[in-house]
Order: C-alpha cells, then structure tokens, then sequence
C-alpha cells in the first residue's frame, strides 16, 4: 500500500469502489482523519471496517478539508455532482486517487526513482497498458501496472530506494485526467480520440481537453507518443510537434511509427513483423504496438527484446480473444468493444464473419461500419439495439451488398451463438469467425461488458459440447 502524508483537516471519500476504498485505507494508514460515503451499504461497512466514520455526504456534508471522489463522479456534464458543487462552495480541493498516489510519491522523496507512464485514448488502454507492463517485466525493468486497469494505484508499493528506477504503467481514463491536478507522468500515450463519454465531457471539444492534460503543463517531458488516425488526435500531435513527440498510426505511411502489411515501419526503413504476434491481431492492435516500441526504444530497449516481448503477450481477456475452435469455425469474444470504433477494427481483422451485435447502442449506431460489413456474412443481433441495428443492416445490403446477408434478431446472447454457429456449419467454408464484437454497452443485459464476454464464452462451450456429443466434428 501506498504511505500518505497526514493531510490538514477531514478528507471526505465519495464513492467507495475499488479506488475509493484503496484511497480510505491509504489514508487511514497515515492517521487521517477519514469520512466516507458511498450510495451502497456494503461498502459503507467495509470503509468503516478499514477505520474511516460513515456519514452521508449528500446530506450533511460538514467542512472537510479535501474531498476526493470516484472518478465516475460528474464534475462538469450533464451537471456538477451535488457534492462538488458543496465542495467548491466550500473551497474545499476536489480530488482523485491519481492526486493521492502523486501526494504519496512526493512525500516518500522518491519521486525520482518512478518513472511514470500515463496510457489513454479512446480505445485500446488497456491492451497497450498490458503490452508495455509485459514488455518492460520481459526485459527484467521492475513494474507496477494500475489505475484504469487492474490494482488501484494506492495499492501499488513505493519504488524500491536503492534499485533502478521502477516504472508505473497507469491506464488513465478521460474521468481521471479530468479529475487529476497532481501527478505528472513522465511519458504520456494518446491513442486515439473518437466520439465517446461525450455525456460526461459535454462535446467532443470538452473529450479532446480532458484527454489534452496529459501533457498540458508541461507534463510528460521525456516522451509524448501521439496517435494521428483521427482529426481531434492529429491537432493534439501538431501541438506538440516541438516537444519529444513520436506519432504512431495504423495507417501505411503515416506517423514515426506506423503499421503496414503486418509489420511496424519505423527509423530509416526499420521494420518489426507483428505476423507471429498471436495476441496483436488487426491494424488497431499494429497502433497499440507501434505505442509500446516507442516507450520500448525510449526507456533502452533493444529491438530484439521488444519483438520477443510482442510474441509472447498472451493478450486480454475480452479483446478480440480466441476462445474456442470447432472444425472450421473460431470464437471470437471481443465484448469489450462497448463503441462503433472499437468493432470497426474487430470486423477488419477477420473475413466469414458471423457477427453478433447489439446491447445499448451509442450515439451513431452502427452506421458508420458501412465498409467494413463486406466482411460480415450474417448478423446476429441481441439487446435493445436489435431494431435499430437489423434496419442500418438492411439498408445498407440494397446500397452495397452483392449478396444479401442474412440478419437474424436473435434477442439473447444463447441464442445468437447457436443460430450463428448453425448457420456458419451449414456455409461450410473453408474457414468461418463467430464473433461477439457487439458496439454497445451490455447493461440493459448484463452486469458489465466482461458478464457479457462471460456468457458468450458459456454459450459457446454449450454449443460445441453438444456438437461433439452428437458426434459432429
Ligand atoms: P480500452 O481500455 O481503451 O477500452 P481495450 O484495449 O480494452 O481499450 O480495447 C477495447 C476495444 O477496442 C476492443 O474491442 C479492441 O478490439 C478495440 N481496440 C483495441 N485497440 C484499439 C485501437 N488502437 N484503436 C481502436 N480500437 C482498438
């Protein structure tokens, strides 16, 4: 756990996940003086078992010094939560975990001995935050990964005084860079940045900006790697051209670092082949690998280690993960693509795809997948999308579509693994994808977007443990 220097006054703790609880323990731990509230009861009990006072915020929120909040709090959109708006009445420091784990490091005199890395961008965090912790631990680099993705930052230990420098590689979400005032990362990744959150961020101006801190202020001094697929993510490398930028595009041609043909182009004709790379499937990936090569080749790497490094990832669960093979026919969970951005690349990477879709659908639908339903044969569609989905489905194959593909209002994830599964044995092709890439949010139907993965996978071992008890191959 993180030591925290004792701060002046109350610290108030809103909204008790994960994050929140790490940041009462830490705080406790330095003889704060803790008062936490979250809407559930169960956490309530376990931040008062951990030494903080209960009492609801929302209802007597008092004069605490410092509130720190969870990031899924509003601070500006659709409103300001009720608590920041009492905080800021108060002059009261609204904060995040990231600014106690900044705090914790200063305090420690060792800030020195971290070197800092911050990942975000709309899409591909969390793959690119585990390809570059698994790269740097294949290179023997002592590493701690966090924040978005996996342990709370606060339960992550100080650097070791006397060894090299340890690195933390922290995804960072759009809420917490919001949030975040304190710490400054020492090498920044922007990924890329399409229409997403814009209900918390307002516009895709406000998006752009919360992404933005990651480097304003001069943060990020020794590396800044910059995506440049998309308009708002070109405009944020062209204002750092000057400033230790590396671009990375999965587009041929474009960017210091770019993927094309299955392999990474970089320096003076330099190339990485990403063929063998299991795990790093689809230009998109070739993006979060070109990410990773540049921390790599910054922070002394040989290109050698870097590749080894590539091969050997095993990849994260829910992203475009393989999870079953039947004769001719492979599973395909990629249930985390919760957006139309996300599934693009999914449905770019396979052909005879039999793709099942839907859930609560994002501003745009899918509409906007056009060129990349060519490589759809049939579609399967679950969840509240369903409608609206088979219509954008139905009118594109009079516009486009040779062939009419058949598209199947299947409801439930069982249902469209096995209509999906049939028909693709029924195609025989040489080779077929089953693949859940469903460009929605799961909670009109699951809990999150790794139940939903979950039950495909269940629905999927149902299917082919039935096939092979019947005896079909
Ligand atoms: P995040 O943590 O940003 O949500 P993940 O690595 O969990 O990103 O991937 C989420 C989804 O986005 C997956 O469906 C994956 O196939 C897709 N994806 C991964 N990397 C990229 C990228 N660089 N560009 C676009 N889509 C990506």
């Amino acid at each position: 756990m993180m030591q925290l220097p004792k701060l002046t006054g109350e610290t108030a703790v809103f909204g008790l996940g994960r994050s929140g609880l790490a940041c009462v323990a830490s705080l406790v731990a330095a003889g704060n003086q803790v008062v936490a509230w979250d809407d559930r009861a169960a956490p309530r009990a376990q931040a008062e078992k951990l030494g903080a006072r209960v009492r609801d915020l929302t209802e007597d929120f008092a004069t605490p010094t410092q509130l720190i909040v969870s990031p899924g709090v509003p601070l500006t959109h659709p409103a300001p939560h009720p608590i920041v708006l009492a905080a800021r009445a108060l002059g009261c420091a609204v904060l995040g975990d990231m600014d106690l784990f900044s705090m914790a490091l200063e305090a420690s005199g060792l800030r020195d001995k971290a070197t800092i890395l911050g990942i975000t961008g709309t899409n591909g965090k969390s793959t690119t935050t585990a390809l570059v912790c698994h790269m740097l631990q294949s290179a023997g680099l002592p590493v701690h990964m966090g924040g978005n993705i996996g342990t709370p930052v606060l339960q992550l230990p100080l650097p070791e005084a006397s060894a090299q420098n340890t690195i933390y590689v922290l995804e960072l979400s759009s809420y917490q860079l919001d949030l975040n005032r304190q710490l400054h990362c020492d090498i920044g990744v922007m990924l890329n940045l399409t229409p997403d959150h814009l209900d918390r961020h307002g516009d895709m101006a406000g998006y752009a900006r919360a992404k933005q801190a990651l480097f304003e202020n001069g943060k990020c001094q020794t590396l800044r790697v910059i995506g440049t697929q998309d308009a708002p993510s070109r405009e944020m490398a062209q204002a750092h051209r000057h400033e230790n930028l590396i671009t990375i595009s999965s587009a041929p041609s474009e960017g210091d670092i770019h993927f094309a043909q299955g392999r990474l182009n970089y320096g003076a004709g330099e190339t990485l082949d990403l063929q063998n790379c299991a795990a790093l499937r689809g230009a998109h990936n070739g993006q979060n690998a070109a990410a990773a090569l540049a921390i790599g080749q910054s922070l002394g790497l040989s290109d050698a280690a870097i590749a080894n490094s590539f091969e050997s990832f095993g990849g994260m669960a829910h992203r475009l993960q393989s999870v079953a093979h039947h004769g001719a026919l492979h599973f395909v969970n990629d249930s985390k693509a919760t957006n139309a951005e996300a599934t693009r690349h999914a449905l770019a990477a396979f052909d005879n795809i039999y793709w099942i879709a839907g859930g609560v659908a994002k501003a745009g639908g899918i509409s906007n997948l056009k060129p990349q339903f060519a490589n759809v044969r049939a579609a399967y569609l679950i969840g509240e999308a369903g409608e609206d989905f088979a219509q954008t489905l139905t009118d594109t194959m009079t516009d486009t579509m040779p062939d009419k593909m058949p598209v199947a209002i299947s409801q439930t994830i069982d249902k469209a693994v096995s209509q999906a599964a049939e028909q693709a044995q029924a195609d025989a092709l040489s080779q077929a994808t089953i693949l859940l890439s469903p460009a929605c949010a799961s909670f009109d139907q699951f809990e999150d977007f790794e139940a939903r993965g979950l039950a495909f996978q269940a629905a999927v071992a149902t299917w082919v443990a039935a096939q092979e008890k019947g005896g079909a191959a």
